[in-house]
């Protein structure tokens, strides 16, 4: 590749596929603590609301005026909207009467109302729950007297350079201008990598702090998602290669997506099952549209985050009910809420943890918190009369907490019976083999599970002792390390043994590089991201049982993840 005196290049993890060609949006997030002050008199504080609504209000307009698509101006419009809504000018007023200065006002008034719309089932006012937080933001930044640099005044077709990208932040990302993002920190698990994939946008992340200094917004960039190389100030034949490579890509998506909708068969029609793993309703419905033939993973932490109450049962009844609709006849695997570690929710009080990781999450804190559990447990089973549901808990270490577990659900089906309410009888139990504990443990852990489902971001990181989203030891989280290979071989053979079914729902079942090996290995369900359905597909139907066989073979004979990925990337050379 001919370097140019300026042409350099970043290496980082790469979490996402896929190649942008643009220059830096540099999104810093503005500091929006409120610095403690006295409240004024309630009419000063409202005059500077009211000042604050006419900048925001010129923002807004500028931003519609300036923006490319019709889309884009949808969504100013409606926040513009908002400015005038009377519900949210009388929160205001209410407050400052009360006593808050205006600021404050502000922080209360969106997130009481964004909370009240997100509560609704209808799809239209739970979508403007993100429009009134942005807007509560902008109104904050400017009574803040902070510039506008938030994601969603990004108004060219741009590759989104950040520090790091909360899971809020990558799913506001406008899909129409983000061509792909890249920031300092992060892992190839970490929650917004997950996100980049699912939403399609090529992604590299631990890029590390030369990221952020070293490119001002505006710079050109090339970003390489499957290599993780970004250059930076590319060179002429830099962009001619990859917008070659652009385009085949391209071409072979649209190759591979007319085999998507078709079951996923071996060259030899041994039947597999290639699924998705979902995180709210619209992923229910890229599900579907990627030919997914259920869902592996349904994450329910989206309803427990970025809230300021656990979710009611009816609340989680009606998002689960829909999620079923979106999936028809398709099994959908339900996990148990798996909050604590990097997902901790603002409404409960969490103990200050050296390693969250290791601490009071997932099953754990269901068991403690009977309360939370049950709630969880009487929408889900409540939701799966007439679908063909399954339970899961996660992060489980011994035979005790699924026994204890699984006498959760009976309690509830009893209550659930005396109040003569509907739920499927029999919905198969399952757990998450997440653990190294539960991988050596499946002979004995069958006894008390249906099926199993390995976990595979979270098994790197307790089988490496390798953190998965810390991005100084990103090149020793190895998700084909040969140990992972071995652990994950020996459990697929036990739980066979015992004559139980094993998925895999971590991030390594949707791996081109992994595909061939698990698929050699016996496993009988694959579970990924729905955009990497189609590609899953199209190697599985490129092999038969001997030669996957032989591959598995090989690559558990090599001692290092880095002998591995080549040996499987000359097997992908091979069948593509
Ligand atoms: C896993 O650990 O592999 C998994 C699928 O769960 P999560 O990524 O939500 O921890
Ligand atoms: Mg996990």
């Amino acid at each position: 590749m001919g370097l140019v005196a300026n042409e350099s290049q970043l290496r980082g993890v790469a979490a996402s596929d896929g190649i942008a060609i643009g220059s830096a949006y540099c999104y810093v997030p503005p500091d929006l603590t409120v610095p403690k002050r006295k409240p004024e008199t309630n009419e000063l504080e409202l005059a500077l609301f009211n000042a604050a609504l006419v900048q925001a209000r010129n923002e807004l307009r500028n931003l519609m005026v300036e923006r490319i698509g019709e889309k884009e101006a949808a969504i100013f419009d409606a926040h513009l909207m908002i400015l005038d809504d009377p519900a949210f000018l009388k929160r205001i007023r209410k407050e400052v009467e009360g006593g808050q200065i205006v600021e404050q006002a502000v922080i209360n008034a969106a997130k009481d109302l964004a909370n009240m719309l997100a509560g609704m089932t209808n799809e239209m006012f739970a979508a403007r729950a993100m429009d009134m937080r942005d807007v509560g933001r902008r109104i904050l930044r400017i009574l803040l007297s902070l510039p506008d640099c938030a994601l969603s005044s990004m108004d060219t077709p741009s590759i989104v350079i950040a520090h790091d990208l909360t899971p809020s932040d990558t799913a506001s990302l406008n899909p129409e201008l983000t061509q792909g993002f890249c920031t300092v920190a992060g892992g190839l698990t970490s929650h917004s990598a997950i996100l980049a994939r699912n939403l399609g946008f090529p992604a590299i992340v631990a890029l590390g702090d030369d990221l952020v200094e070293s490119i001002p917004a505006g710079t050109p960039l090339v970003l390489d998602g499957q290599a993780g190389i970004l250059f930076i100030n590319p060179s002429a034949s830099t962009v001619e290669i990859y917008r070659k490579k652009k385009d085949e890509r391209e071409n072979r998506i649209q190759q591979i997506r007319s085999i998507a909708t078709k079951p996923a068969e071996t060259a030899d029609d041994i039947r597999v099952e290639v699924a998705a793993n979902i995180g709210d309703l619209a992923s229910a419905h890229d599900a579907v549209k990627y030919g997914a033939e259920g869902v592996g993973l349904l994450r329910t932490e989206f309803l427990y985050l970025d809230e300021t109450q656990p979710p009611t049962e009816e609340k989680q009844y009606n998002i689960y009910r829909q999620i079923f609709e979106v999936l028809g006849h398709r099994p959908v695997i339900v996990r148990t809420l798996d909050i604590g570690g990097d997902k901790p929710p603002s409404y409960m009080l969490f103990p200050t943890e050296m390693n969250p990781f290791l601490g009071w999450r997932a099953i754990r804190i269901s068991l403690d918190r009977l309360e939370l559990f049950k709630t969880q447990l009487r929408a889900i089973l409540r939701a799966t009369e007439g679908y063909q549901a399954r339970i899961m808990f996660p992060m489980i270490v011994d035979l005790d907490e699924p026994r204890q577990a699984r006498k959760v659900v009976e309690e509830v089906e009893k209550e659930l019976e005396a109040e003569h309410r509907p739920f499927a009888q029999d919905v198969p139990i399952g757990i998450m083999v997440e653990t190294p504990a539960a991988a050596v443990l499946i002979d004995v852990l069958a006894e008390a599970s249906d099926f199993f489902s390995l976990g595979t971001n979270d098994l790197t990181q307790y089988t490496l002792a390798v953190d998965r989203g810390n991005a100084a030891i990103f090149a020793l989280y190895q998700p084909l390390h040969p140990s992972l290979l071995r652990l994950i071989k020996q459990t697929i053979d036990l739980a066979h043994s015992k004559g139980k079914w094993v998925g895999m729902c971590g991030e390594l079942a949707g791996m081109p590089k992994a595909i061939p090996v698990l698929l050699g290995m016996g496993l009988d369900e694959f579970s990924m991201g729905p955009r990497a359905i189609p590609e899953a597909k199209f190697l599985i139907g490129k092999l038969d049982a001997e030669k996957s066989c032989q591959i598995t073979e090989k690559a558990l004979s090599f001692g290092t993840a880095a002998e591995i990925e080549s040996f499987m990337q000359l097997i992908l050379d091979e069948i593509r």
